[in-house]
């Protein structure tokens, strides 16, 4: 059996946090990083039809003393406005980066792309493209392994000057995704600004999938919107085998969700390369 498919009882507590909440994670989120609070799971994206690993998605968490396991969703954007989102985003990188260099080691020949989440006040630093480089060369990654997810929902402080870091980014072999897609601000002027290379869809399109015919219809447009634009489509938020279903009939290739493995420890998930692989 596939141990991502077991359902964890711990899963992170998601969702926004309130505003006392708020400021006391504001406050606490310094010392978790220096105190390795924080660590990455990792979610496995799939061939849908031969349940290949195709890449694996790094997601960040944090081991709070008080409050528990809290998922990425509870912190992210308090580090984007405390300041703390780079550093954050620098260990996430790092931390990913190596981790995918030791499953290469562990098993020879394993073909798997790390996508990496990104915030939009990250990409605002014009030296965001020399940390990839930096982080590529010091992990002994390619490139071609890497591709940087960037989210909607955020408006980046300097849009141009996000494109710009973004296209020194894929000058390096690295692939962009457009995450979340469908959700946020302009989705479709986006695509007009760079060439993306993944376009994932939003969950809460896949969710009633297999259920209602117009959300089978919008699935099916950006299946083939993505297509003809040449990227790869990601389906999101798997979470019931009719919506897998239906993904393979409208012949969306990629996917993860809990369906098909929740995010797991990057031991766990060593475990699922090497079985897949060997
Ligand atoms: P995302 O990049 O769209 O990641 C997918 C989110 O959906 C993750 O939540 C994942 O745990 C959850 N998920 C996966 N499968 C399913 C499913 O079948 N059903 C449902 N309902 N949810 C599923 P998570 O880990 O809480 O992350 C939330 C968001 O926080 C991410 O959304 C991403 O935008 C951001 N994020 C995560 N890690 C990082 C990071 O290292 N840096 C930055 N800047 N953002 C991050
Ligand atoms: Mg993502
Ligand atoms: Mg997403």
């Amino acid at each position: 059996m596939n141990p991502l498919r077991r359902r964890s009882s711990a899963r992170p507590r998601r969702g926004h946090a309130g505003r006392d909440d708020e400021s006391r994670l504001s406050l606490d989120l310094p010392a978790a990083i220096r105190r390795g609070q924080l660590r990455l799971e990792y979610q496995a994206e799939l061939d849908l039809t031969t349940e290949e690993v195709l890449a694996v998605e790094a997601l960040v968490r944090w081991d709070h003393p008080e409050l528990g396991v809290l998922g990425a969703g509870r912190f992210i954007r308090i580090a984007e406005h405390n300041g703390m989102i780079g550093e954050l985003g620098r260990w996430a990188l790092r931390t990913a980066c190596a981790q995918l260099a030791a499953w290469q080691d562990a098993t020879p020949g394993l073909e798997l792309v790390l996508r990496v989440n990104v915030s939009p006040v990250q990409l605002s630093d014009r030296s965001f493209p020399d940390l990839v480089e930096q982080t590529l060369a010091d992990t002994g990654l390619a490139g071609a392994a890497l591709c940087i997810e960037v989210t909607e929902d955020a408006e980046p402080p300097d849009r141009a000057g996000m494109i710009d870091v973004l296209r020194r980014v894929r000058a390096s072999g690295v692939q962009v995704a457009l995450d979340d897609f469908g959700v946020g601000r302009n989705s479709l002027l986006r695509l007009r600004e760079l060439p993306y290379d993944v376009l994932k869809i939003d969950r809460s399109f896949v969710a009633a999938l297999g259920t209602s015919p117009s959300e089978s219809a919008i699935v099916a447009s950006v299946i083939s919107l993505g297509a003809a634009l040449g990227m790869d489509v990601v389906a999101e938020g798997i979470e019931t085998e009719q919506a897998l279903a239906e993904l393979i009939r409208l012949g969306c290739r990629r996917g993860q969700g809990y369906l098909l493995g929740e995010p797991a420890s990057a031991e766990a998930m060593a475990f699922v390369l090497s079985a897949r692989t060997s």
